[in-house]
């Protein structure tokens, strides 16, 4: 790495270059990854095949400006929208894996968000793959008015598929996971897990504190303070993900659908 790629961690303030990992070395902070960066993470070398990539939203309410930042967040983003799904092999096991990206309108779920995600739950029921979901989102996308918060209950509905056909679905939850992600399929996988300092909530500390007119400790909502209250199974590091997926696929076999 050259000196150009020196960047101050926005959690340590200190000039850092960022492990292949995407960590800060210095206090561990972890830097956001796109879905490229994190299939290859995760999934054997070359195995991901993407599905439905070329999807595109539409303007469903026809709100001004939306189109426009359509297109600005495209080109910004390099992705369609804030969800890339398709099928891979984790160890030689296969997968269907979905993965959010902040970076796209911060990860807001939209139509096309949740039918991807409902997508790649069928997908996963059809095929009797697991399915993986990485979540980052800020929540609902407003621009889309009630099409966006439509998609809470299918990708609720295509989960409870995915349970009664008894195929597994495993949920890592990233930084910052909230709002309508949270309180749907987010909270629905069979294991929750969860990045270390990733902030995990329906609502943000600030929105919390201005209601119930109370300082919030500064572990509110981060992983370890979710974990303490059940809503995280386990919070796993980045080098040992690949390794804590293959084990929870080769462990979670589907069993014969109930009669
Ligand atoms: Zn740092």
């Amino acid at each position: 790495m050259d000196e150009n790629l020196k960047i101050i961690c926005p959690q340590c303030q200190k000039e850092i270059e960022k492990t292949s990992l995407g960590e800060c070395p210095s206090c561990g902070y972890y830097f956001p990854l796109s879905p490229p960066e994190r299939i290859a993470l995760v999934a054997d070398k070359g195995s991901f095949v993407e599905m439905s990539g070329g999807m595109q939203s539409s303007n469903p309410i026809s709100l001004a400006g939306y189109e426009d930042k359509l297109v600005e967040n495209r080109k910004k983003s390099s992705m369609n929208d804030a969800v890339t799904i398709g099928s891979c092999t984790i160890d030689k096991q296969k997968a269907i894996l979905g993965v959010m990206s902040f970076s796209f309108m911060g990860g807001s779920m939209g139509s096309v968000v949740g039918e991807k995600i409902a997508e790649a739950m069928i997908e996963g029921c059809l095929s009797g793959s697991p399915v993986i979901l990485f979540t980052a989102s800020g929540g609902a996308r407003m621009q889309e008015g009630i099409f966006s918060l439509m998609q809470m209950a299918k990708t609720a509905s295509a989960a409870a598929l995915l349970d009664e056909t008894r195929t597994p679905l495993f949920i890592v939850l990233t930084n910052p996971t909230t709002g309508g992600v949270t309180a749907s399929f987010a909270m629905l996988g069979d294991v929750i897990l969860a990045e270390p300092g990733a902030i995990i909530g329906f609502a943000g500390p600030r929105v919390i504190e201005g209601t119930i007119k109370e300082k919030l400790p500064p572990s509110f909502q981060r992983s370890e303070f979710q974990l303490e209250r059940g809503f995280v199974d386990l919070i796993v590091k980045r080098e040992g993900l690949k390794g804590m997926l293959s084990y929870l696929i080769k462990t979670h076999v589907r069993s014969e659908p109930r009669g």
